[in-house]
């Protein structure tokens, strides 16, 4: 352990960690990164094909990022956003409206996933009180969701690692089964689909309709649940159904959104649009903390009023807004149109899948790999014939994480599932080499 190390666990408390595992396995302290990689104190690299959790796009100290983040810092860092606005706001809120499913026309402000979730969940119910539906006070969501750690946004969530304890404190929220593609209980495979599954969400929606104020779910990938991909017909059912029943469609498109799947939103697979689209993590190129909820004429207007009437959104953060976030999510944006991004990621989503397919033919413990854009997923299993999942507590993951980490690639699984996520500058031999450290990982863990 260097001195670094040392010094971190006297001080830090990290996040989803046992700290108890740093014991023997202590921090990586990171000292600068460039490009897809990470360079440690000690001077080693890893290809960040995790994309530092799923938050940064065009590679660390990336050079236009920098300068305009740098340019801002020069002009304004952060100012009060009730009352006070700025120019990296106004013009990110503009363009986020210009390529946004269409109807999403008005843009919220927080600085986190979460706040984000918390803040469309408050706006949900309110715009029911506020319209003549005060029984609509519950919102319903599939299994495996994952929304966020706050505590309404652990309620809509149903990953029990993250939130069985603290259910005394949650809210109710209804529970549909969601879609489970890998081990689908139709039978069917995901070419023969028609979102047979959507059966269940609609009969608890349907019954409840008159005490649900939305339905939040994560658009074509559970991420946290192991990249869980389901068709985009199950979100046009859904469309549907929230229409029909006065209940808003809320897409938390925090982990998806921006390119991740293919298309700048994944609603856009279904071509469908939501009430309220949640965005953050890769809003800023993975920079700094920014979340938006972006919403219809329609909800903002049930808020629109005299001020005595008391019907004002009375939400905020003091980071709300920060400009040095906006200029860089507005930086970010620029860099997609200039570089025609989305175009250039179908590319490299082909190679990853065509190198997966070569070295992972026929691998004894891959029960599955699937992919959506610039998400591949390859689920481990104990027998592929049932499909059995290892064992939580032997911890298969982890240890194929940490055998790729001394291998110089970072690939922080879920559970069992081994996933790349990497940022989209990832050149083919970067590629090359995550799939393939990937792979001599696997088969050292299990001495294949
Ligand atoms: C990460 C994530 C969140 C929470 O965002 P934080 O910034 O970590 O609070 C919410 N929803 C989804 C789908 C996420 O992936």
């Amino acid at each position: 352990m260097n001195s670094y190390q040392q010094k971190d666990l006297q001080y830090i408390w990290h996040p989803c960690s046992q700290m108890k595992d740093y014991e023997d396995f202590p921090p990586i302290v990171i000292e600068r990164g460039k490009g897809a990689y990470l360079y440690d104190v000690d001077g080693k690299s890893y290809l960040d094909a995790v994309s530092s959790w799923w938050v940064n796009l065009f590679g660390h100290a990336n050079d236009r990022i920098n300068r305009a983040l740098s340019e801002q810092a020069q002009k304004l860092e952060h100012v009060i956003f009730a009352n006070f606005s700025h120019v990296p706001a106004i013009d990110l809120a503009e363009e986020i409206v210009r390529i946004a499913p269409e109807g999403l026309s008005k843009v919220f402000f927080a600085d986190n996933g979460s706040s984000a979730v918390e803040a469309a969940l408050k706006m949900s119910f309110h715009y029911h009180q506020q319209t003549g539906h005060p029984g609509k006070t519950k919102f319903a969501a599939i299994t495996d969701a994952y929304h966020g750690e706050t505590l309404g946004a652990l309620s809509v969530g149903d990953i029990d690692l993250y939130s069985k304890i603290y259910k005394p404190l949650m809210m109710n929220t209804f529970r549909a089964a969601g879609p489970d593609c890998y081990r689908c209980p139709y039978g069917k495979s995901r070419e023969m689909c028609a979102a047979e599954c959507f059966d269940s969400l609609e009969r608890v929606v349907t019954e409840h309709a008159d005490e649900i104020c939305g339905v939040i779910i994560e658009p074509l990938v559970q991420c946290a649940a192991g990249m869980k991909i389901y068709p985009p017909v199950y979100l046009k059912k859904l469309r549907r159904l929230c229409t029909k029943h006065n209940i808003h469609f809320i897409a938390d498109e925090i982990a998806v959104g921006f390119g991740r799947t293919g298309k700048m939103f994944a609603c856009e697979h279904a071509g469908i649009s939501p009430d309220m689209m949640c965005v953050s993590k890769g809003i800023t190129a993975g920079y700094l903390p920014l979340s938006l909820v972006v919403t219809t004429d329609a909800i903002f207007s049930a808020f629109y009023a005299d001020y005595a009437e008391l019907k004002a959104f009375l939400h905020s953060h003091s980071y709300t807004g920060n400009a040095l976030a906006c200029a860089v999510a507005r930086e970010s944006l620029r860099i997609f149109h200039d570089e025609d991004v989305l175009a250039r990621n179908e590319i490299k989503a082909r190679m990853i899948s065509e190198k997966v397919a070569t070295l992972f033919n026929a691998h004894p413990y891959v029960g599955e790999y699937r992919q959506q854009g610039m998400i591949g997923a390859l689920e481990l299993v104990a027998d592929k014939k049932t499909k059995a999942a290892f064992d939580w507590q032997k911890r298969v993951g982890y240890g194929i994480y940490r055998i790729a980490l001394e291998k110089g690639v970072l690939l922080r699984p879920l559970g069992n599932v081994i996933y790349f996520m990497p940022p989209y500058i990832v050149e083919e031999e970067d590629i090359e080499k995550m799939v393939s450290v990937a792979l001599a990982s696997i088969n050292q863990y299990f001495k294949l």
